[in-house]
């Protein structure tokens, strides 16, 4: 499956917390949010994924960027 959310190069959140200063600090992988009336909360996250350091796309998440080589952290809470 492809999804592309028209439009929405979500970047920068709408209030500045301690998330996401981590978010900034950490690399980790990226995660799109997909409205879907069907879910619960009204939306679900992405499958592919973008490298918070390159930008880069992946498919899923890997260990490693593929293309940067940064080794991924998993943040709690994203
Ligand atoms: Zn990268």
């Amino acid at each position: 499956m492809s999804e592309k959310a028209a439009g929405k190069g979500i970047r920068v959140g709408r209030d500045q917390s301690v998330m996401d200063a981590m978010e900034k600090a950490i690399p980790h992988w990226i995660h799109e949010k997909i409205d879907d009336p069907s879910y619960f909360g009204g939306f679900r996250y992405a499958r592919n994924c973008t490298c918070s350091v390159c930008g880069y796309e992946a498919s899923f998440e890997k260990e490693k960027c593929p293309h940067c080589g940064t080794v991924m952290q998993h943040i709690k809470g994203i």
